[in-house]
Protein backbone atom coordinates (compact mmCIF):
# COMPACT_ATOMS: atom_id res chain seq x y z
CA UNK A 1 0.00 0.00 0.00
CA UNK A 2 1.27 3.21 -0.76
CA UNK A 3 2.07 6.14 1.83
CA UNK A 4 0.67 9.20 2.28
CA UNK A 5 4.27 10.21 1.67
CA UNK A 6 4.14 8.48 -1.49
CA UNK A 7 0.30 10.00 -2.09
CA UNK A 8 1.60 13.25 -1.78
CA UNK A 9 4.24 13.39 -3.46
CA UNK A 10 2.43 12.11 -6.58
CA UNK A 11 0.05 15.18 -6.10
CA UNK A 12 2.73 17.25 -5.85
CA UNK A 13 4.65 16.32 -8.12
CA UNK A 14 1.48 17.55 -10.66
CA UNK A 15 2.21 21.07 -9.36
CA UNK A 16 5.50 22.02 -8.22
CA UNK A 17 8.67 21.31 -10.10
CA UNK A 18 10.13 18.06 -8.91
CA UNK A 19 7.53 17.70 -6.71
CA UNK A 20 9.69 20.21 -4.00
CA UNK A 21 10.43 23.38 -3.42
CA UNK A 22 14.27 22.82 -3.24
CA UNK A 23 16.21 20.55 -5.01
CA UNK A 24 17.76 18.70 -2.51
CA UNK A 25 14.67 17.52 -0.51
CA UNK A 26 14.01 15.18 -3.83
CA UNK A 27 16.00 12.50 -2.19
CA UNK A 28 17.70 12.19 -6.16
CA UNK A 29 21.26 11.65 -4.75
CA UNK A 30 19.88 8.90 -2.33
CA UNK A 31 16.82 6.71 -4.12
CA UNK A 32 13.72 6.80 -3.14
CA UNK A 33 10.79 9.44 -2.75
CA UNK A 34 11.11 12.19 -0.06
CA UNK A 35 8.83 12.22 2.81
CA UNK A 36 6.69 14.41 4.19
CA UNK A 37 6.25 15.57 7.28
CA UNK A 38 3.80 16.68 9.80
CA UNK A 39 5.13 17.69 13.12
CA UNK A 40 8.46 17.87 14.76
CA UNK A 41 9.11 18.05 18.39
CA UNK A 42 12.78 18.58 20.12
CA UNK A 43 15.12 16.39 18.27
CA UNK A 44 12.40 14.38 16.55
CA UNK A 45 10.46 14.59 13.68
CA UNK A 46 7.21 12.85 12.61
CA UNK A 47 6.19 12.05 8.82
CA UNK A 48 2.09 11.97 7.84
CA UNK A 49 2.38 8.40 8.15
CA UNK A 50 3.14 8.86 11.78
CA UNK A 51 6.86 7.19 11.84
CA UNK A 52 9.29 9.22 13.88
CA UNK A 53 12.99 10.08 13.53
CA UNK A 54 15.69 11.42 15.24
CA UNK A 55 16.29 14.49 12.97
CA UNK A 56 19.79 15.54 12.22
CA UNK A 57 18.81 18.25 9.44
CA UNK A 58 17.36 20.63 11.42
CA UNK A 59 15.64 22.40 8.14
CA UNK A 60 19.18 22.32 7.02
CA UNK A 61 20.43 24.51 10.50
CA UNK A 62 18.24 26.76 11.88
CA UNK A 63 16.58 24.69 14.67
CA UNK A 64 20.09 24.54 16.91
CA UNK A 65 17.11 24.59 19.81
CA UNK A 66 15.28 21.40 18.11
CA UNK A 67 11.43 21.65 16.67
CA UNK A 68 8.77 23.74 17.87
CA UNK A 69 11.24 24.96 21.15
CA UNK A 70 8.52 26.40 23.52
CA UNK A 71 10.19 29.80 24.05
CA UNK A 72 10.01 30.78 19.79
CA UNK A 73 6.36 29.20 19.89
CA UNK A 74 5.15 31.29 22.38
CA UNK A 75 7.15 34.51 20.74
CA UNK A 76 5.48 33.66 17.22
CA UNK A 77 2.30 33.47 18.85
CA UNK A 78 1.96 36.61 20.36
CA UNK A 79 4.10 38.93 17.77
CA UNK A 80 1.28 37.19 15.51
CA UNK A 81 -1.40 39.20 17.18
CA UNK A 82 -0.20 42.55 16.78
CA UNK A 83 0.02 42.13 13.03
CA UNK A 84 2.67 40.03 11.02
CA UNK A 85 4.31 43.24 9.42
CA UNK A 86 4.19 46.69 8.79
CA UNK A 87 6.22 47.58 5.82
CA UNK A 88 7.67 49.94 8.05
CA UNK A 89 9.94 50.34 11.70
CA UNK A 90 8.86 48.52 14.49
CA UNK A 91 11.05 47.93 17.51
CA UNK A 92 12.35 44.50 17.08
CA UNK A 93 14.29 45.20 14.33
CA UNK A 94 16.67 47.59 16.66
CA UNK A 95 16.68 45.02 19.44
CA UNK A 96 17.61 42.04 17.27
CA UNK A 97 20.14 44.08 15.44
CA UNK A 98 21.52 45.37 18.48
CA UNK A 99 21.81 41.60 19.80
CA UNK A 100 23.72 40.76 16.51
CA UNK A 101 26.00 43.63 16.62
CA UNK A 102 27.13 42.76 20.43
CA UNK A 103 27.43 39.07 19.35
CA UNK A 104 29.88 39.04 16.17
CA UNK A 105 32.58 40.58 16.41
CA UNK A 106 32.89 41.59 13.07
CA UNK A 107 29.09 43.83 12.34
CA UNK A 108 28.92 47.30 13.91
CA UNK A 109 25.85 47.65 11.32
CA UNK A 110 23.68 45.29 9.83
CA UNK A 111 20.70 45.28 7.27
CA UNK A 112 17.49 42.16 7.72
CA UNK A 113 16.43 40.45 4.50
CA UNK A 114 14.41 37.43 4.28
CA UNK A 115 17.35 34.23 3.08
CA UNK A 116 20.49 33.55 3.23
CA UNK A 117 20.52 33.73 -0.91
CA UNK A 118 19.53 37.37 -0.82
CA UNK A 119 22.34 38.49 2.00
CA UNK A 120 24.91 37.39 0.20
CA UNK A 121 23.49 38.96 -2.67
CA UNK A 122 23.25 42.35 -0.85
CA UNK A 123 26.68 41.80 0.50
CA UNK A 124 28.65 41.07 -3.08
CA UNK A 125 26.81 44.52 -4.56
CA UNK A 126 27.87 46.43 -1.64
CA UNK A 127 31.50 44.94 -1.37
CA UNK A 128 31.29 46.46 -5.42
CA UNK A 129 29.57 49.41 -4.82
CA UNK A 130 32.13 50.24 -2.29
CA UNK A 131 35.43 48.88 -4.06
CA UNK A 132 34.38 50.27 -7.33
CA UNK A 133 35.52 46.71 -8.78
CA UNK A 134 33.74 43.90 -10.42
CA UNK A 135 35.31 40.47 -9.51
CA UNK A 136 33.91 38.50 -7.00
CA UNK A 137 36.13 35.37 -6.06
CA UNK A 138 34.59 32.13 -4.29
CA UNK A 139 36.13 28.97 -3.38
CA UNK A 140 35.03 25.72 -5.42
CA UNK A 141 32.50 23.83 -3.31
CA UNK A 142 31.24 26.37 -1.04
CA UNK A 143 27.60 27.08 -1.38
CA UNK A 144 26.54 30.75 -0.72
CA UNK A 145 22.36 30.29 -2.02
CA UNK A 146 21.11 30.53 -5.98
CA UNK A 147 22.96 33.73 -6.85
CA UNK A 148 23.75 34.36 -10.49
CA UNK A 149 27.86 35.57 -9.32
CA UNK A 150 27.83 32.53 -6.85
CA UNK A 151 26.35 29.60 -8.36
CA UNK A 152 29.59 28.85 -10.13
CA UNK A 153 31.14 25.60 -8.84
CA UNK A 154 29.09 26.33 -5.80
CA UNK A 155 28.88 22.68 -3.60
CA UNK A 156 25.52 21.75 -1.82
CA UNK A 157 22.70 20.86 -4.27
CA UNK A 158 24.67 21.28 -7.44
CA UNK A 159 27.53 19.00 -6.28
CA UNK A 160 24.44 16.66 -4.82
CA UNK A 161 22.64 16.62 -8.35
CA UNK A 162 25.83 17.02 -10.49
CA UNK A 163 24.27 19.84 -12.45
CA UNK A 164 27.03 20.88 -14.35
CA UNK A 165 26.51 23.98 -15.34
CA UNK A 166 24.21 26.91 -14.65
CA UNK A 167 21.65 27.56 -17.30
CA UNK A 168 20.41 30.50 -17.03
CA UNK A 169 23.22 32.43 -15.97
CA UNK A 170 24.46 34.58 -18.71
CA UNK A 171 27.71 34.27 -19.65
CA UNK A 172 29.41 37.49 -19.00
CA UNK A 173 27.96 37.37 -15.22
CA UNK A 174 29.63 34.03 -14.66
CA UNK A 175 32.63 35.52 -16.18
CA UNK A 176 32.64 37.94 -13.37
CA UNK A 177 33.20 35.03 -11.00
CA UNK A 178 36.48 33.44 -10.07
CA UNK A 179 36.96 30.49 -8.63
CA UNK A 180 39.69 28.76 -6.17
CA UNK A 181 40.29 25.58 -4.20
CA UNK A 182 39.14 26.08 -0.49
CA UNK A 183 42.21 25.97 1.83
CA UNK A 184 44.67 27.24 -0.63
CA UNK A 185 46.19 30.60 0.39
CA UNK A 186 48.84 30.34 -2.91
CA UNK A 187 45.93 29.89 -5.58
CA UNK A 188 44.69 33.33 -3.95
CA UNK A 189 47.87 35.54 -3.57
CA UNK A 190 49.13 34.85 -6.72
CA UNK A 191 45.58 35.62 -8.14
CA UNK A 192 45.79 39.12 -6.19
CA UNK A 193 49.17 39.76 -7.14
CA UNK A 194 47.89 39.50 -11.02
CA UNK A 195 44.63 40.93 -10.95
CA UNK A 196 43.79 42.63 -7.20
CA UNK A 197 42.89 45.73 -8.12
CA UNK A 198 39.60 44.27 -10.28
CA UNK A 199 38.53 42.17 -7.33
CA UNK A 200 35.86 43.52 -5.34
CA UNK A 201 35.77 40.84 -2.66
CA UNK A 202 36.65 37.17 -1.40
CA UNK A 203 33.80 35.27 -0.08
CA UNK A 204 33.98 32.18 1.81
CA UNK A 205 32.25 29.68 3.97
CA UNK A 206 35.02 30.17 7.26
CA UNK A 207 34.14 26.40 7.62
CA UNK A 208 32.73 24.72 4.23
CA UNK A 209 29.72 22.79 5.34
CA UNK A 210 28.17 22.49 2.02
CA UNK A 211 30.61 20.32 0.28
CA UNK A 212 30.50 18.21 3.63
CA UNK A 213 32.17 19.80 6.30
CA UNK A 214 35.65 20.68 5.47
CA UNK A 215 37.48 22.74 8.32
CA UNK A 216 39.34 25.50 7.53
CA UNK A 217 43.16 24.67 7.38
CA UNK A 218 45.24 26.10 10.13
CA UNK A 219 46.09 29.77 9.57
CA UNK A 220 43.92 29.80 6.05
CA UNK A 221 41.35 31.95 7.77
CA UNK A 222 44.22 34.38 8.86
CA UNK A 223 45.90 33.92 5.48
CA UNK A 224 42.91 35.07 3.81
CA UNK A 225 42.77 38.07 5.71
CA UNK A 226 46.05 39.33 5.20
CA UNK A 227 46.13 39.22 1.47
CA UNK A 228 42.84 40.95 0.86
CA UNK A 229 43.60 43.70 3.50
CA UNK A 230 46.75 43.86 1.54
CA UNK A 231 44.83 44.52 -1.73
CA UNK A 232 42.07 46.31 -0.82
CA UNK A 233 39.84 43.42 -1.19
CA UNK A 234 36.15 43.23 0.95
CA UNK A 235 36.45 39.81 2.93
CA UNK A 236 33.15 38.23 3.12
CA UNK A 237 32.60 35.55 5.50
CA UNK A 238 29.49 34.09 4.92
CA UNK A 239 28.21 32.30 8.13
CA UNK A 240 24.73 31.41 7.36
CA UNK A 241 25.32 28.11 8.92
CA UNK A 242 28.28 28.92 11.25
CA UNK A 243 26.69 32.45 12.90
CA UNK A 244 25.07 31.81 15.94
CA UNK A 245 26.11 27.67 15.68
CA UNK A 246 29.87 27.74 16.21
CA UNK A 247 30.12 30.37 18.95
CA UNK A 248 27.52 33.13 19.42
CA UNK A 249 29.88 35.16 17.25
CA UNK A 250 30.05 32.70 14.82
CA UNK A 251 33.68 30.61 13.00
CA UNK A 252 34.89 34.62 13.01
CA UNK A 253 34.83 34.70 16.92
CA UNK A 254 36.23 30.96 17.21
CA UNK A 255 38.74 31.61 14.94
CA UNK A 256 39.95 35.06 15.60
CA UNK A 257 39.77 36.70 12.02
CA UNK A 258 37.33 39.40 11.52
CA UNK A 259 36.20 39.73 8.24
CA UNK A 260 34.99 43.06 6.62
CA UNK A 261 31.44 41.71 5.79
CA UNK A 262 29.60 39.12 7.17
CA UNK A 263 26.36 37.44 6.05
CA UNK A 264 23.94 35.64 7.80
CA UNK A 265 20.63 33.68 7.67
CA UNK A 266 18.95 30.54 9.44
CA UNK A 267 19.48 30.75 13.13
CA UNK A 268 18.97 34.24 13.49
CA UNK A 269 15.36 33.61 12.59
CA UNK A 270 14.48 31.15 14.95
CA UNK A 271 13.27 28.75 12.05
CA UNK A 272 11.25 31.68 10.07
CA UNK A 273 12.61 32.96 7.05
CA UNK A 274 15.57 35.11 7.72
CA UNK A 275 18.89 36.75 6.14
CA UNK A 276 21.54 39.68 7.28
CA UNK A 277 24.09 41.51 5.89
CA UNK A 278 26.31 43.42 8.14
CA UNK A 279 29.63 45.12 8.93
CA UNK A 280 32.10 47.59 9.34
CA UNK A 281 30.51 50.96 9.44
CA UNK A 282 32.60 52.90 6.54
CA UNK A 283 31.21 50.00 4.00
CA UNK A 284 27.62 49.57 5.59
CA UNK A 285 27.27 53.25 5.28
CA UNK A 286 27.20 53.04 1.57
CA UNK A 287 23.58 51.37 1.63
CA UNK A 288 20.59 52.75 0.46
CA UNK A 289 18.87 55.20 2.19
CA UNK A 290 22.08 56.14 3.69
CA UNK A 291 24.49 55.38 0.84
CA UNK A 292 23.78 54.61 -2.80
CA UNK A 293 23.92 51.32 -3.09
CA UNK A 294 20.32 49.78 -3.11
CA UNK A 295 18.91 47.38 -1.61
CA UNK A 296 14.98 46.64 -0.34
CA UNK A 297 12.61 44.34 1.02
CA UNK A 298 8.76 44.63 1.41
CA UNK A 299 9.34 41.74 4.56
CA UNK A 300 12.82 42.78 5.84
CA UNK A 301 12.56 43.27 9.50
CA UNK A 302 8.81 41.70 10.13
CA UNK A 303 8.13 41.53 13.79
CA UNK A 304 7.50 37.25 13.53
CA UNK A 305 11.21 36.78 12.13
CA UNK A 306 12.33 39.44 14.15
CA UNK A 307 10.79 38.17 17.74
CA UNK A 308 11.47 34.69 16.88
CA UNK A 309 15.57 36.17 16.33
CA UNK A 310 15.40 37.36 19.84
CA UNK A 311 13.73 34.98 21.39
CA UNK A 312 16.65 32.35 19.75
CA UNK A 313 19.86 35.13 20.56
CA UNK A 314 18.81 35.43 24.20
CA UNK A 315 18.67 31.64 24.63
CA UNK A 316 21.77 30.93 23.06
CA UNK A 317 22.97 33.41 25.49
CA UNK A 318 22.90 31.25 28.38
CA UNK A 319 26.17 29.68 30.23
CA UNK A 320 27.13 26.45 28.77
CA UNK A 321 25.29 26.41 25.80
CA UNK A 322 27.66 25.85 23.38
CA UNK A 323 29.76 23.64 25.42
CA UNK A 324 26.75 21.05 25.71
CA UNK A 325 26.45 21.28 21.80
CA UNK A 326 30.05 20.64 21.92
CA UNK A 327 29.90 17.59 24.03
CA UNK A 328 26.76 15.64 22.20
CA UNK A 329 28.57 16.40 18.13
CA UNK A 330 31.87 15.01 20.03
CA UNK A 331 29.93 11.85 20.72
CA UNK A 332 28.17 11.36 17.62
CA UNK A 333 31.32 11.70 15.59
CA UNK A 334 33.25 9.52 17.84
CA UNK A 335 30.70 7.11 17.56
CA UNK A 336 29.78 7.32 14.13
CA UNK A 337 34.13 7.27 13.08
CA UNK A 338 34.43 3.96 15.52
CA UNK A 339 30.76 2.50 13.85
CA UNK A 340 32.48 2.94 10.17
CA UNK A 341 36.13 1.36 11.88
CA UNK A 342 34.28 -1.54 13.11
CA UNK A 343 32.78 -2.45 10.14
CA UNK A 344 35.99 -2.09 8.45
CA UNK A 345 34.77 0.78 5.55
CA UNK A 346 36.83 3.83 4.84
CA UNK A 347 35.17 6.74 6.56
CA UNK A 348 36.20 10.40 7.49
CA UNK A 349 34.13 12.20 10.01
CA UNK A 350 34.61 15.67 9.78
CA UNK A 351 33.56 17.94 12.85
CA UNK A 352 33.41 21.75 13.82
CA UNK A 353 31.11 22.27 16.59
CA UNK A 354 27.99 21.00 15.90
CA UNK A 355 28.54 20.58 12.80
CA UNK A 356 29.67 17.17 10.93
CA UNK A 357 30.15 14.96 8.27
CA UNK A 358 30.59 11.14 7.92
CA UNK A 359 32.71 10.54 4.61
CA UNK A 360 33.00 7.16 3.13
CA UNK A 361 36.43 7.73 1.68
CA UNK A 362 40.38 7.28 3.37
CA UNK A 363 41.31 11.05 1.81
CA UNK A 364 40.68 13.36 4.23
CA UNK A 365 38.28 15.66 2.52
CA UNK A 366 40.50 19.41 2.54
CA UNK A 367 38.19 20.77 -0.49
CA UNK A 368 36.04 19.93 -3.03
CA UNK A 369 38.46 17.70 -5.05
CA UNK A 370 39.07 15.66 -1.90
CA UNK A 371 35.87 15.74 -0.65
CA UNK A 372 34.03 14.60 -4.05
CA UNK A 373 35.91 11.97 -3.88
CA UNK A 374 33.99 10.45 -1.10
CA UNK A 375 31.54 7.14 -2.36
CA UNK A 376 28.09 8.54 -2.87
CA UNK A 377 26.40 5.56 -3.54
CA UNK A 378 27.61 3.97 0.11
CA UNK A 379 26.68 7.21 1.31
CA UNK A 380 23.58 6.32 -0.44
CA UNK A 381 23.12 3.03 1.16
CA UNK A 382 23.77 4.52 4.69
CA UNK A 383 21.00 6.97 4.24
CA UNK A 384 18.54 4.48 3.14
CA UNK A 385 19.30 2.24 5.96
CA UNK A 386 19.58 4.76 8.70
CA UNK A 387 16.07 5.93 7.47
CA UNK A 388 14.34 2.71 7.78
CA UNK A 389 15.48 2.62 10.98
CA UNK A 390 14.34 5.67 12.42
CA UNK A 391 17.00 8.45 11.54
CA UNK A 392 16.83 11.45 9.53
CA UNK A 393 20.25 12.65 7.65
CA UNK A 394 20.67 14.83 4.85
CA UNK A 395 20.22 13.18 1.56
CA UNK A 396 23.29 14.03 0.12
CA UNK A 397 26.95 12.84 1.43
CA UNK A 398 28.02 17.02 0.67
CA UNK A 399 25.70 18.36 3.48
CA UNK A 400 26.49 18.96 7.45
CA UNK A 401 24.72 16.82 9.69
CA UNK A 402 23.18 19.26 12.04
CA UNK A 403 22.72 18.83 16.01
CA UNK A 404 20.70 20.63 18.53
CA UNK A 405 20.31 21.40 22.09
CA UNK A 406 17.34 19.02 22.01
CA UNK A 407 19.50 15.86 20.82
CA UNK A 408 20.56 14.07 24.12
CA UNK A 409 22.89 11.34 24.63
CA UNK A 410 20.03 9.01 24.50
CA UNK A 411 19.26 10.05 21.19
CA UNK A 412 23.09 10.14 19.97
CA UNK A 413 23.75 6.63 21.47
CA UNK A 414 20.43 5.31 19.76
CA UNK A 415 22.27 6.66 16.89
CA UNK A 416 25.20 5.77 17.04
CA UNK A 417 24.00 1.92 17.34
CA UNK A 418 21.79 2.22 14.41
CA UNK A 419 24.70 2.98 12.67
CA UNK A 420 26.24 -0.01 13.39
CA UNK A 421 23.69 -2.02 12.45
CA UNK A 422 23.30 -0.18 9.14
CA UNK A 423 26.96 -0.15 8.41
CA UNK A 424 27.23 -3.80 9.03
CA UNK A 425 27.13 -5.91 5.86
CA UNK A 426 27.93 -2.62 3.60
CA UNK A 427 31.62 -3.65 3.52
CA UNK A 428 31.17 -5.63 0.19
CA UNK A 429 29.16 -3.27 -2.11
CA UNK A 430 27.51 0.23 -1.26
CA UNK A 431 24.08 -1.47 -2.26
CA UNK A 432 24.50 -4.28 0.43
N1 LIG B 1 25.07 30.56 2.45
C1 LIG B 1 25.29 29.37 3.01
C2 LIG B 1 26.62 29.06 3.62
C3 LIG B 1 24.27 28.41 3.01
O1 LIG B 1 24.50 27.20 3.56
C4 LIG B 1 23.01 28.74 2.45
C5 LIG B 1 21.85 27.75 2.44
N2 LIG B 1 22.07 26.50 2.89
C6 LIG B 1 22.84 29.99 1.89
C7 LIG B 1 23.88 30.89 1.91
C8 LIG B 1 21.54 30.39 1.28
O2 LIG B 1 20.57 30.55 2.24
P1 LIG B 1 19.01 30.46 1.85
O3 LIG B 1 18.75 29.02 1.50
O4 LIG B 1 18.31 30.92 3.09
O5 LIG B 1 18.79 31.38 0.71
Amino acid sequence: MATLSRKLFDKALEVIPGGVNSPVRAFKAVGGDPLFFARGRGALLYDVDGNEYIDYVLSWGPLILGHAHEAIVREVQEAAKDGTSFGAPNPHEVELARLVVEAVPGIEKVRMVNSGTEATLSAIRLARGFTGRDLVVKMDGCYHGHVDALLVKAGSGIATLGIPGTPGIPAQVAAQTLVLPYNDLDSLARLADERGKEIACVIVEPVAANMGVVPPRRGYLEGLREITSRHGIILIFDEVITGFRLAKGGAQEVYRVTPDLTTLGKILGGGLPIGAYGGREEIMDRVAPEGDVYQAGTLAGNPLAMRAGIAMLKHLGQAGVYERLEAIAERLARGLGAAAEEAGLPARVTRVGSLLTLFFTSRDPVDWASASAADTKRYAAFFRRMLERGIYLAPSQFEALFLSLAHTNDHVDRTVATAREALKGMRWGPEA
